[in-house]
């Protein structure tokens, strides 16, 4: 086998025991890596209805055939598990040094199952794995876990994977980091390491990898890496992804107080130009990545003068517009402190606007918060609720469980402004302006998710009329949720995708240059809809029902009130409508099931065994 190794590290932290899985070329080849190998042996490993929570949901590391290899933007993992804070299918992608040492110490996958009597960590020694203590680590963010393990290991080049205190306290969006500032950010996979008393996987991979055609792979990549420096990817090279913010705020699709306007009055003070100019420290990137997105930026005074911090669109959305905060600084800080308590940003957002909104209603009041005003704009207000929300302190303990169940105890109609789709809260595109991603919101299989369902490439397409919902939306949809899962799967960055121009004859021949396994376009094109099914299976084994597919009521009642879009909502009818249009165009039943011969059509025979047990 060249790449992969076939094989899966199972770790057993309640005997503490390990042992190797073989993993077929037939798994491999079918599911590739990354989030459909993942979800695959999620499935195999997990106990239909598990708590996600409990011993019973493992978590699952993958890596990809392409990972360690010279493939640019291919440095990638996945991990994967039932989210806390969805109960479905949990996927998330990381990237860099401990992607690589987790496929140079030989392992394609690594499941962590059971949960340990008192905290550990793991280091994964090549062959040997050990079990230590890991007490004294509690209460440390990502940098400072790692500075330590590497202490007490005396070797730098040992890469890191570990939770931070929000995910010791069970914030049910808390993440994974690795490398300092890398992290699996969506679904609250570090929630479910935490459950498990496990603070840190350290891993040093000393392995080679070799791949099929050395010759062959270097020619084509050698294109990929010219292609990476062109106008392909000017715009993730030149600003980031908060180029991203002045384009959603002229097109009224910037969400800001918490969805209830689409424009931000002070989006040009928090642009990706207005960062560069002030703000930008240095630009660095992931290992073997040639495009170099992320952004460093540097507050120069006030009472964060020093800090240094990256920021991506998401992140700048979330703790900026969506709070009504347009203060730079205070926006690096609480990113500073998402990072050290290993929170999501998106949802840490979500869950503080919606309390913004909470707190401007009457709901929660000063008693409630400690004398904190917590209202848009204050942006003291959100850096000392993202420590609350790390601290599960006070109402931030409240916010940690995220909005859907923090809305259902609260109640007083707080259910209108909880802004997520299946638990998961809602990235930085206003459905009500972008009416396809609206249906990639509502079907989402993660929950809502621009990187899942990137149907807002649809709604900014020439030709496209973005505001009205039409017939053909459905399978535009799965098209994008397809072509990222394969993405997703490969792994390759997203931002590296217009450096192709045949996507799919391309991708698979590096495919097979770098697996040696035999990969048509037509076979790679069919693992992005084998994966998407798989997920749906997975959700429809663990409880997924109709009604889940579906938006806050907040998209239905309350226009977008100013700007380009002014006026635009969403009806149920049309949401109905692409979502009947959707389920057609994936071959599922009308309730949105996947009926007896589709599996098999689609090849996953292995899925139907598991399935009937
Ligand atoms: S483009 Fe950005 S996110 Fe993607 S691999 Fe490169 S540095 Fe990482």
């Amino acid at each position: 086998m060249y790449s992969y190794s076939g094989k899966c590290l199972v770790v057993d932290l309640t005997t503490q025991s390990t042992r190797l899985e073989e993993l077929p070329e037939s798994l491999l080849s079918s599911y590739v890596g990354g989030v459909g190998l993942g979800t695959r042996l999620l499935l195999e490993k997990s106990t239909p209805g598990a708590e996600p929570l409990s011993p019973d949901n493992p978590v699952v590391f993958v890596s990809s055939g392409l990972a360690g290899t010279m493939v640019p933007t291919a440095s990638k993992h996945a991990v994967v598990t039932k989210s806390p804070l969805t109960g479905l299918v949990g996927d998330s992608l990381s990237s860099s040094h401990w992607s690589l040492a987790l496929k140079r110490a030989g392992y394609d996958a690594l499941i962590i199952t059971g949960m340990a009597s008192s905290w550990v960590s793991l280091f994964i020694d090549d062959d040997i794995v050990h079990f230590r203590k890991a007490d004294h680590l509690l209460g440390k963010g990502s940098s400072q876990t790692e500075e330590a393990i590497r202490r007490e290991t005396g070797d730098n080049r040992v890469r890191v994977a570990s939770i931070g205190p929000g995910g010791e306290r069970l914030v049910r969006y808390a993440c994974i980091s690795n490398d300092s500032n890398r992290q699996a950010g969506r679904t609250g996979t570090g929630a479910v390491m935490g459950s498990k008393r496990l603070k840190a996987i350290a891993i040093r991979g000393t392995k080679p990898i070799s791949v099929w055609d050395l010759d062959g792979l270097q020619k084509v990549c050698a294109d990929l890496y010219a292609k990476a420096q062109t106008s392909a990817t000017e715009k993730y090279r030149m600003l980031g992804t908060p180029a991203n913010v002045l384009v959603l705020n002229r097109l009224s699709a910037l969400p800001t107080r918490n969805f209830q306007q689409a424009s931000f009055e002070g989006a040009e003070g928090i642009s990706g130009e207005h960062l560069a100019e002030c703000y930008l420290a240095k630009v660095t990137a992931c290992a073997s990545c040639p495009i170099a997105c992320e952004h460093l930026y540097r507050v120069q005074d006030g009472p964060y003068a020093g800090l240094e911090m990256m920021l991506d669109y998401e992140t700048l959305f979330a703790l900026g517009p969506l709070c009504g905060i347009s203060s730079v600084p205070a926006i690096l800080k609480a990113a500073e402190l998402c990072d050290f308590y290993g929170i999501d940003t998106i949802s840490t957002g979500g869950c503080i606007a919606w309390a913004m909104e909470c707190f401007e209603k009457g709901l929660l009041t000063t008693n409630d918060t400690r004398g904190l005003r917590l209202s848009f704009g204050n942006h003291d207000a959100l850096v000392e609720m993202v420590e609350r929300i790390g601290k599960r302190d006070g109402v931030g303990d409240l916010l940690a469980e995220g909005t859907r169940r923090a809305s259902a105890q609260l109640k007083g109609g707080s259910e209108h402004w909880a802004i997520h789709s299946k638990g998961l809260e809602l990235p930085g595109y206003d459905p009500r302006s972008m009416k396809t991603q609206a249906l990639g919101f509502a079907v989402g299989l993660r929950g809502g998710c621009h990187n899942r369902s990137p149907s807002y490439e649809v709604d900014m397409s020439p030709g496209v009329d973005r505001l009205k919902a039409e017939p053909g939306r459905g399978l535009l949809n799965k098209e994008k949720e397809d072509f990222a899962a394969v993405l997703d799967s490969l792994i390759l960055c997203k931002f590296i995708r217009r450096c192709f121009e045949d996507f799919f004859l391309e991708a698979s021949r590096l495919y097979t240059l770098a697996t040696g396994i035999n990969m048509s376009p037509a076979d790679l094109r069919q693992v992005g809809e084998r994966v998407n099914n798989l997920k749906k299976a997975f959700n429809i084994r663990e409880g997924w029902t109709h009604a889940d597919d579906w938006l806050p009521p907040r998209m239905f009642k309350d226009p977008i009130p100013s700007g380009e879009a002014k006026g635009a909502v969403l009806s149920e009818a049309e949401l109905r409508m692409m979502i009947d249009d959707y389920y057609k165009a994936r071959g599922w039943t009308a309730e949105g099931l996947i009926p007896p011969g589709k599996l098999k059509e689609l090849k996953m025979d292995d899925v139907i065994e598991l399935l009937n047990g």
